[in-house]
């Protein structure tokens, strides 16, 4: 079995996201302002939601599917940074959430009457070190009391909800670091100015990242997600929902930075000849397309496996570092054979080189996926 590719989904998504060109990006990134518009759109089409199950009011697709949407949004030139976080965040909530809970949230989100864009791992002292997150929820009565602060938390401007990682029980000596931290659904709305503040971070991109701190704030016990202290096994299958989402966003930009590399190397004429017909112009871009291709077939291996029920760590890690390498050459490339004009806002490549460099640090940084496969796929020591 293949994973399944969604030619139809692709089209539909082509044809909303001709509707956002690349004006429409420059103007928001001038400003750094979130892309309502576009975002509605999408919610409006029903495309943020093609993981939720239909009991639920979504199209309950495979996360194929989703990745078709995204891949085709950045192919489109567009930033599916300023949405994705739905389609892995609700993953936790459908798997380990409470029939109540579900049942609660997951049709207003389908609806798109409620936002669960916000996901909030990373604190500044701990960075990738996840078990050694300081943030705690302590359980008072009925309600948790939240305290800690946490960075790079995206979208939470423009998200109702967040799905927040906290430890509940204190670590002690021989405990697993990992141990002990909980997955706690947070209501922004009302949590905001009663415990909560949102700071954001300008970036070398658009993205709409911030940091959170929590002061004493109070949320309903009936908010954990599953089981206290398992949060961090929920978390990683989601993540590795996260990395393969992310991995074929990064084979949609590489695409679209291909196919711009490839009509200007033959349309600009220097010393009375198309560029594109010198071998220090056309090898480049045949690399890229070379490497993008060969991610891409990772990116569906990691589907195919993802699909059919299992949770491919090492594919959806090798996935999303492969298709991050081959966006990032075929970014450098495009602005190469670009020349001085790659550097020109009006042609949207220096905005699409600087978002397609994020996924070289985040989700998860090319050296941590490096030591996974070293550890777990080679069976070589652990290095930290
Ligand atoms: C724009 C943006 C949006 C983000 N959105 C979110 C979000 O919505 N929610 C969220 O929770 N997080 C988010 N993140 C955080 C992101 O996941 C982290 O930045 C990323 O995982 C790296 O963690 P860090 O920044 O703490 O780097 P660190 O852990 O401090 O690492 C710094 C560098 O050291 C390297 N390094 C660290 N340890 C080792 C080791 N043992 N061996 C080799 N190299 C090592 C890393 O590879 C990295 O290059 C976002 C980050 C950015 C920049």
């Amino acid at each position: 079995m293949t994973a399944e590719t969604y030619p139809e989904i692709r089209d539909a998504v082509a044809k909303l996201c001709a509707r956002f060109p690349g004006s429409y990006w420059r103007g928001l990134d001038r400003d750094m302002a979130y892309p309502q518009a576009f975002v509605d759109a999408l919610t409006e089409a029903g495309w943020l939601s093609v993981l939720i199950p239909e009991a639920y009011g979504g199209s309950g697709l495979p996360l194929s599917a989703a990745a078709a949407v995204l891949e085709e949004m950045q192919r489109a030139g567009c930033n599916g940074g300023a949405c994705h976080a739905q389609m892995y965040t609700m993953g936790t909530l459908l798997r380990h959430g409470s029939e109540a809970q579900k049942q609660t949230y997951l049709p207003q989100i389908a609806a798109g009457r409620l936002r669960l864009q916000a996901f909030g791992v990373t604190e500044p002292t701990s960075g990738t070190d996840t078990g050694a997150l300081k943030t705690t929820a302590r359980l008072e009565g009925d309600t948790y009391i939240i305290n800690g602060q946490k960075i790079w938390t995206s979208r939470a401007e423009h998200s109702d909800l967040m799905l927040l990682l906290a430890r509940t029980t204190p670590l002690r000596e021989g405990m697993k670091k990992t141990d002990g931290l909980s997955v706690i659904l947070v209501d922004m709305r009302q949590a905001r100015g009663n415990g909560l503040t949102i700071r954001p971070i300008r970036t070398m991109m658009n993205h709409a990242t911030t940091e959170v701190f929590f002061d004493n704030l109070r949320v309903p016990a009936a908010n954990l997600i599953g089981e206290e202290g398992r949060g961090f096994r929920y978390i990683l299958t989601g993540m590795n929902a996260e990395r393969i989402l992310i991995a074929a966003e990064c084979v949609g930009d590489a695409k679209w930075f291909i196919d711009k590399a490839t009509s200007y190397a033959k349309d600009r004429v220097v010393f009375g000849r198309a560029i594109g017909q010198n071998q220090g112009i056309q090898f480049p871009i045949a690399r890229a397309y070379a490497n993008m291709r060969a991610a891409e077939l990772m990116v569906r291996e990691a589907l195919r496996l993802y699909d059919s029920g299992s949770n491919p760590g090492a594919e959806a890690n090798m996935a999303k570092m492969l298709a991050a390498d081959a966006s990032f050459e075929a970014a450098n490339a495009c602005i190469q054979t670009h020349g001085g004009f790659g550097f020109a806002e009006e042609y949207d490549i220096e905005r699409k080189f600087r978002e397609t460099r994020l996924y070289q640090v985040a989700p998860i940084s090319t050296n941590l996926i490096l030591s996974y496969l070293a550890e777990h796929v080679l069976g070589l020591p652990r290095s930290y």
